[in-house]
């Protein structure tokens, strides 16, 4: 059957052979697994209307920066949406800019800076595309994207594109309510007009502080739990624990940002998960607090 589907889907994207999600995500963890990338948006549309007749599943990548594939792969294909029709960005009126949602945070920061547009500063050194952060309403230093989002594009499982005020789709700390199938394929997003110098000053002072306080000498996926609140972060319960520096094979909780666990070089699967697990029982025997993960694991 997937080798149908294959022959069918090559006019419409192109498939990686022999892609190991290791390549595709921060931590560097995953096996093989079916890689399509569609050629523009009404390929992905046709794709997407093609796998549901045909019952197959399917999940969207970003840039994998939150994320633990099993060492063995998944059986869904990934569909990874890169090129002009998903990773566009366009200055509108009234300090709104339109992106796509493959475009890199990274990239979306770049161009607000030279157009002047501040706001986003709060999110430099976060590694992931655009979707991304807003399935996951990614944030920091008590900002959010949503609160910077009007709108969204959405491509339904029917094969309709579907534009949703941001008013009227709920979300909260590191959650978008949306389908599991939906898929995010652009946003427009209000900023402030600001000046270039001050807009640069801020991403200096945020990018220093990350590298202070955050882990980026070893691959990882960012933080693993949720805070329980505001007042309560997990990395501080986990440090309060002693478990900065425990360690499962190539895997280990990280010295620097207790929530991180990293990959020292050969990491698998099972050595995080059993980090992740002992953590969890852990925490919950210390102090009676049950850890909610912030990761996503796909086995
Ligand atoms: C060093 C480091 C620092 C980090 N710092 C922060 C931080 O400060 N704040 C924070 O919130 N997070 C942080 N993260 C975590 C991570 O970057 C975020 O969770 C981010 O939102 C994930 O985006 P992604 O593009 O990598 O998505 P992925 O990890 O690839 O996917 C995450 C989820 O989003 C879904 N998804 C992706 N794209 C789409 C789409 N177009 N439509 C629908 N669903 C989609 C996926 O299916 C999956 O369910 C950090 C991670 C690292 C490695």
């Amino acid at each position: 059957m997937l080798r149908e589907i294959k022959k069918y889907t090559e006019r419409l994207g192109w498939w990686q052979a022999a892609a190991v999600m290791r390549d595709f995500t921060t931590i560097k963890i995953g096996g093989r697994v079916k890689l399509f990338f569609p050629r523009g948006l009404e390929e992905l549309t046709k794709t997407i209307s093609l796998f549901n007749k045909e019952g197959l599943k399917y999940r969207i990548l970003g840039n994998g920066s939150n994320l633990l594939v099993s060492d063995r792969g998944i059986k869904d294909i990934i569909i990874k949406l890169k090129g002009a029709d998903f990773e566009y960005i366009r200055k509108e009126k009234n300090n709104l800019v339109a992106v796509g949602s493959g475009l890199s945070l990274q990239k979306l920061l770049r161009f607000c800076q030279e157009e002047s547009l501040g706001g986003l500063e709060f999110l430099v050194g976060v590694p992931a595309t655009l979707g991304g952060a807003i399935k996951n309403n990614a944030g920091a230093l008590g900002k959010e994207i949503m609160d910077f989002v009007t709108s969204l594009t959405v491509l339904k499982k029917s094969g309709k594109l579907v534009k949703l005020e941001s008013k009227h789709v709920r979300y909260s700390y590191r959650y978008l309510q949306l389908k599991k199938s939906d898929i995010i394929v652009g946003a427009v997003l209000r900023l402030r007009k600001t000046r270039r110098k001050y807009i640069r000053k801020r991403l200096d002072f945020n990018r220093a502080y990350r590298r202070r306080t955050q882990e980026i000498r070893f691959a990882s996926a960012g933080c693993v739990f949720a805070n329980p609140s505001l007042s309560l972060p997990a990395g501080l319960l986990i440090e309060a624990a002693g478990l900065k520096g425990f360690r499962k094979n190539k895997a280990a909780v990280s010295c620097r940002h207790a929530n991180f666990i990293v990959n020292l070089g050969g990491a698998s699967f099972k050595d995080v998960f059993y980090l992740i697990k002992y953590i969890e029982k852990n925490i919950r025997d210390t102090f009676g607090i049950t850890l909610k993960r912030e990761i996503e694991i796909w086995s």
